[in-house]
């Protein structure tokens, strides 16, 4: 570290991983630039205090921010925001210079709003802009503004530094040539020379990862034996397609981005006497909150035959009592897909179960969080727990491969697609969604070291999912229901693509088919404890007071389309036991029911979903709750029933003006669950569209009062 008193800190906050990649990767090359400063997360802000206090004069300061549900901030910055907020005086950043970074994306409504927030707070505090702030768009790509911004913030530093500022933008050389190189989609004899990568060369033993879920009905696992011939050969990878007609016109190849640094080493540990443990997550494996190894106990599939999407609903047993709400959600961490991760391994030249064993321990300054605590990790377990193998490459990989690729055409091919001249080509890359697999397969002479990939891969992250009963009724298990994703890529690539923790929790609960149209309610298979399968999981610390208010009179208005609904069936459940524990207490006169809406506020759900006969999720308990009072309205959206489509956003136009008094004159709670995209704008908008009717508002008026009822938790939103 310099003596020299640091000329800047970067703060990040980051949710998936890009954030804390992005601001280290601006700090390493500020320090190859010879600026001096330092980098932490937001949530240290211990030593983000100090570091402020002991900026020189210059006194610059970098955020990085991602953004996660609509614009909120992610999780570790929220003792940031804490600590900003409790900072009484006005000038408490006078002496700073500031500049944002910001990474959303404009599906949803509250674009970039962390970092649009941020940047006004610390304005507040007395700080001033020196470099205009950056909102990168994830649904145009981080890159097409991250990286230009990057560029242009160098010359600017160097000015407020008084620092010489050396060479930037990147160019390449393109070889002769090269224009005649087209990766198309494979043809049927690639795709068989391609076996290698799918199940041929797999090795002959069942990964132990895999053989706790043996034996279970209808499992997956049972049904592929491993080594055996009975598994369909879905096709593993899929060749990148690159239309190269720019690289033809061009003479040059400008605005690469920097090879990333090498700063991460994988150090051999002498082998351990001991057999590594495989069928356990490995230690290494980070979460906010400890893991707990929850098992199996019970799985359906709650859609019908013939919908849109298959959702399950699983219980998972706690073994002990742990405490939770209805409405906190929990992570589940899903390793990658075994049969992806065995076909990289053999792809990157690690073939015997030995070299997979191998232990490491990952070293280097300022070790992304993800890899923090991987000290004796096998090959195998990073592949499975430590990076993110399905998600869309960064350029800085694609930089990165290209540097670790002999064939020089596909080393132009790769230039190419992280170059200014390659941007509609990198954009059609992201559509077809290419694995590292992919990437791989597309470009055989590529053989970059493990190591390499440590510093650019992004992180494997846990998914998310809301608790969908109560405590009160099922103390020692939570229950939740998802959608299996899958999807296909857009024209003309066409490839299957599956979510990774869904389709994993859907293979190790056995494939369980959905029922028929006609059936009443779906067969709820129940594991047997001697066969429960484990999923290890860890509890969300729940920032944005998304549960039940502790006052039961208060009335509620439950707004949820599709799997939105799955917490407020936790919500409802939970209800259900308070009002029978109170019938119970006595007391309540003749009319119980008369008597027990005086203590529990009304409830409203305005439901969604395509056809009832397929997708209408939760039908018996939704029906039970209306049966028992618990649901004083229950207003279902059917989208796909009549000509034109009924969201949840309609019914909610249609009945402005009760629900005006129900939320304003009653004082109603709304909750919001769901996809933040298109249904909470939709919702949002008609609840814009209340205030405008029923207080003859101006628009711009209505959304300022639904900003403070989200600031004053009346208006609460779980979105994704
Ligand atoms: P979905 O099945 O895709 O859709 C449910 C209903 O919403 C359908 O009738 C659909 O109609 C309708 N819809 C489509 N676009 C809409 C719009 N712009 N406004 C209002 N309604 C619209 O729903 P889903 O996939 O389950 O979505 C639920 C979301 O909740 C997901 O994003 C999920 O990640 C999130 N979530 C889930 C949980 C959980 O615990 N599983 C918790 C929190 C959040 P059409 O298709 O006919 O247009």
């Amino acid at each position: 570290m310099s003596d020299k008193a640091p000329s800047y800190a970067i703060l990040w906050a980051s949710q998936t991983g890009n954030a804390e990649w992005i601001a280290k990767a601006i700090h390493k090359e500020a320090q190859s630039r010879g600026f001096t400063g330092e980098c932490f997360v937001m949530n240290e802000f211990e030593l983000v205090s100090f570091a402020i206090a002991n900026l020189d004069k210059t006194g610059v300061l970098i955020f990085v921010t991602s953004n996660t549900g609509d614009g909120d901030p992610p999780d570790n910055s929220s003792k940031f925001w804490r600590y900003l907020r409790r900072q009484k005086q006005k000038d408490y950043l006078a002496h700073a210079k500031i500049t944002v970074l910001g990474l959303g994306d404009t599906n949803y409504t509250n674009f970039n709003n962390s970092a649009k927030r941020l940047e006004k707070k610390v304005k507040e505090l007395g700080a001033t802009v020196f470099y205009e702030k950056g909102m990168a768009d994830d649904a145009e790509g981080l890159e097409n503004i991250v990286d230009p911004w990057i560029a242009n913030l160098w010359p600017v530093l160097a000015e407020i530094c008084r620092q010489k500022v050396s060479e930037g933008d990147q160019t390449a050389e393109i070889t002769k040539g090269v224009s005649e190189v087209e990766i198309s989609p494979m043809t049927a004899a690639e795709k068989a020379a391609q076996e290698p990568y799918s199940m041929n060369e797999r090795r002959s033993t069942i990964p132990e990862a895999v053989t706790p879920y043996i034996g279970l009905p209808n499992s997956l696992v049972q049904g592929a034996k491993i080594n055996g011939d009975s598994k369909p050969a879905a096709p593993l990878s899929h060749k990148i397609h690159v239309d190269t007609t720019a690289l033809a016109n061009a003479t040059q190849l400008t605005g690469l981005p920097r090879v990333p640094a090498a700063y991460i080493k994988l150090v051999k540990v002498e082998k351990n006497a001991e057999k590594p443990i495989t069928d356990k997550l490995p230690r290494f494996v980070y979460t906010p909150n400890p893991i707990i190894e929850a098992t199996v106990s019970k799985v359906s599939c709650i859609s019908r035959r013939g919908a849109l999407k298959r959702t399950l609903h699983l219980e998972l047993d706690l073994g002990e009592h742990t405490d939770f709400q209805p409405g906190d959600a929990f992570g589940v961490i899903a390793p990658n897909d075994e049969d992806l991760v065995q076909a990289i391994m053999t792809r990157l030249g690690i073939k015997t179960a030995e070299e997979e064993m191998q232990q490491f321990s990952v070293e280097g300054d300022d070790l992304p969080s993800h890899l923090k605590h991987a000290s004796g990790v096998t090959l195998i377990d990073l592949f499975r727990y430590g990076f993110d193998l399905t998600t869309a490459p960064r350029k800085a990989l694609l930089r990165m491969l290209g540097e670790y690729t002999s064939d020089a055409q596909e080393k132009n091919l790769l230039m190419f697609l992280c170059s200014k001249q390659g941007l509609a080509q990198f954009n059609s890359l992201r559509d077809q969604q290419p694995t590292l697999l992919d990437l791989l397969v597309s470009f055989p002479s590529c053989n970059p070291p493990i190591e390499r990939l440590l510093d650019t891969l992004p992180a494997h992250m846990p998914r998310y999912y809301s608790i969908a009963n109560s405590p009160l009724a099922h103390p020692r298990a939570i229950r939740f229901a998802f959608n299996i994703v899958q999807y296909t890529t857009p024209e003309p690539y066409n490839v299957a693509r599956k979510g990774v923790a869904t389709t994993w929790l859907d293979n190790l609960t056995g494939l369980v088919e959905a029922a028929t149209s006609g059936d009443n309610t779906a067969a709820v298979i129940e594991i047997p404890v001697s066969q429960r399968i484990s999923v290890p999981i860890f509890f969300k610390i729940n920032n944005n007071g998304f549960v039940l208010p502790a006052d039961t009179t208060k009335p509620l208005l439950l707004i949820g389309p599709g799997t939105g609904i799955a917490p407020f069936i936790g919500f409802l459940e939970h209800r259900d036991k308070q009002r029978q524990i109170r019938r119970s207490l006595g007391g309540v006169g003749a009319f119980p029911d008369r008597d027990l809406a005086a203590e529990f506020g009304e409830i409203r759900v305005y439901y969604g979903f395509r056809e009832r006969s397929k997708d209408y999720l939760f039908d018996a308990e939704l029906t039970e709750f209306v049966d028992r009072g618990v649901i004083t309205h229950l207003e279902l959206a059917v989208s796909r029933e009549s000509e034109n489509k009924v969201y949840v956003q309609d019914l909610i136009r249609r009945d402005q003006k009760d629900l005006y008094d129900f939320i304003v004159n009653k004082g109603a709670l709304i909750y919001v669950c769901g996809d933040a995209k298109g249904m909470a704008t939709g919702v949002h908008d008609a609840l814009a569209n209340m205030l405008v009717e029923n207080e003859q508002l101006e628009k711009m008026e209505a959304m300022k009062t639904l900003t403070k009822w989200i600031a004053e938790k009346k208006y609460l939103r779980d979105l994704v």
